[in-house]
């Protein structure tokens, strides 16, 4: 979920951005924190862009920090909050795609002219309450359009990544992309393949995180940057039961869906799994739950002859609510017998606490070996299924289980 920035992160921005005025330099809000609030939304951040220098930032804010020391951004504190405070640059030639070769300190116009996409491209005095516009962005933001500042394809080819980005904003605020900027994507798709896996993986983690994921799955789809990205043949499917997940699904659980969406249920999806968790970099925590909720999903749909012991079980196991999430997605009427049968198993715990362990057994008689844990699972699924209800019960079965044991 996208941390949202209280009121005060807008003061601590606008007591640095004071500060930068009142020693003589022009600065404004600037990216992501500006457009937001022109879509009535809250910033989840506040960059800060002047025409002071680092050194110059540096006189005014002594603890103030360098990161990215060759882009001139700045790190201040405010209010206890970080900000980036950058001065206004443009960028030289892009040989690697990814980042210019060398930048240039410059106006706020020029500024402007370097950032990606028209919309993220305003600046505001948040002072005399104004907006600087030099990209068309208030325009574009009217008409909901994420367009690229400049000639698409050159702005592409400098740093490949802005195409994913655009998709992230378009399905992020409902845009469209406009046609040329489009169409700039599409052509070039393949170069995405020069752009490392880990940032990759960081773009779509953000889309799919974000509740209009079936958007930006659908859209990566139709321009053809789901076959770069996952290193797999393009897919037509629409990506339904992604689009239905509720809002705050887990990313394991979008993954699951899209692959589900993309191969249906029959399909290598195991396979299909293993070959996204390198494609896209996955955790070992994503990874470990996408596998697991893939399988919890399969089994849920022989739900009705597990009985009852092994229904408990599933339902306690982790990741069993973003199985069910995906079911769900893809047939009500399934999820519904689900959830009926789940309200049932509720009355007498899902996961109650075990009547006996290890240690009472060995006390009752059974020697410590292997067939323990076996003779006490047993044990647990007869209490879960309401077969034993006290310790006594417990102790007599696990008795008799061993003696089975021993004589077979
Ligand atoms: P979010 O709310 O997702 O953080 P944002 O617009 O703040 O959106 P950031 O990645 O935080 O996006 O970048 C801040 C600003 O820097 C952008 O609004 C844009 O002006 C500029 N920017 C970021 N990445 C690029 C890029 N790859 N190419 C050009 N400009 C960029
Ligand atoms: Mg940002």
């Amino acid at each position: 979920m996208i941390e949202l920035c209280p009121i005060i992160c807008r003061e601590g921005a606008i007591a640095i951005l004071t500060i930068l005025r009142d020693a003589g330099f022009e600065t404004y809000f600037a990216g992501g924190c500006v457009r937001d609030r022109l879509l009535s939304a809250a910033p989840t951040e506040y960059d800060i862009a002047t025409s002071a220098r680092p050194e110059e930032i540096k006189k005014l804010f002594p603890k103030a920090r360098s990161v990215g020391e060759a882009f001139g951004v700045m790190l201040v504190r405010s209010h206890d909050i970080m900000y980036d405070v950058a001065t206004f640059r443009s960028d030289g030639p892009y040989s690697d795609s990814r980042h210019p070769d060398n930048i240039q300190f410059s106006t706020a116009k020029e500024d402007a002219q370097r950032r990606d996409f028209t919309i993220n491209g305003i600046f505001e005095d948040p002072i005399a309450n104004v907006l600087i516009d030099y990209v068309g962005g208030e325009q574009d933001l009217e008409l909901r359009l994420v367009r690229a500042i400049g000639e698409p394809r050159e702005r592409f080819a400098e740093d490949h990544l802005r195409m994913l980005r655009a998709i992230r904003f378009s399905s992020r605020f409902e845009f469209s992309i406009d046609i040329d900027t489009a169409e700039a994507i599409r052509e070039l798709s393949n170069e995405l393949e020069g752009i490392s896996r880990e940032r990759i993986g960081e773009e779509i983690k953000k889309m799919l995180t974000h509740p209009n994921r079936g958007v930006a799955a659908w859209e990566l789809q139709y321009l053809g940057l789901d076959r770069i990205i996952l290193a797999e043949e393009s897919c037509m499917n629409a990506p339904t039961r992604l689009g239905r997940l509720t809002s705050n699904s887990t990313y394991a659980t979008a993954l699951a869906a899209w692959i589900l969406d993309r191969n249906g249920s029959e399909g290598a999806i195991f396979k299909v799994a293993a070959h996204w968790r390198e494609q896209l970099q996955l955790s070992n925590k994503v990874a470990n739950s996408l596998e697991v909720i893939l399988h919890i999903h399969q089994t849920l749909y022989a739900w009705e002859s597990l009985g009852v012991a092994k229904q408990k079980r599933l339902a306690s196991a982790v990741e069993f609510m973003n199985a069910l999430a995906i079911i769900q997605s893809e047939d009500r009427a399934t999820f519904i017998y689900i959830k009926r049968s789940l309200s049932t198993l509720e009355k007498t715990g899902l996961a109650p606490e075990r009547l006996i362990d290890g240690n009472e057994l060995i006390k009752s008689g059974v020697e410590p070996s292997s067939a323990l844990g076996e003779i006490l699972e047993a044990v647990y699924d007869a209490q879960l299924e309401g077969t034993v209800s006290n310790k006594e019960e417990a102790i007599t079965l696990a008795i008799a289980i061993y003696r089975d044991l021993l004589d077979s």
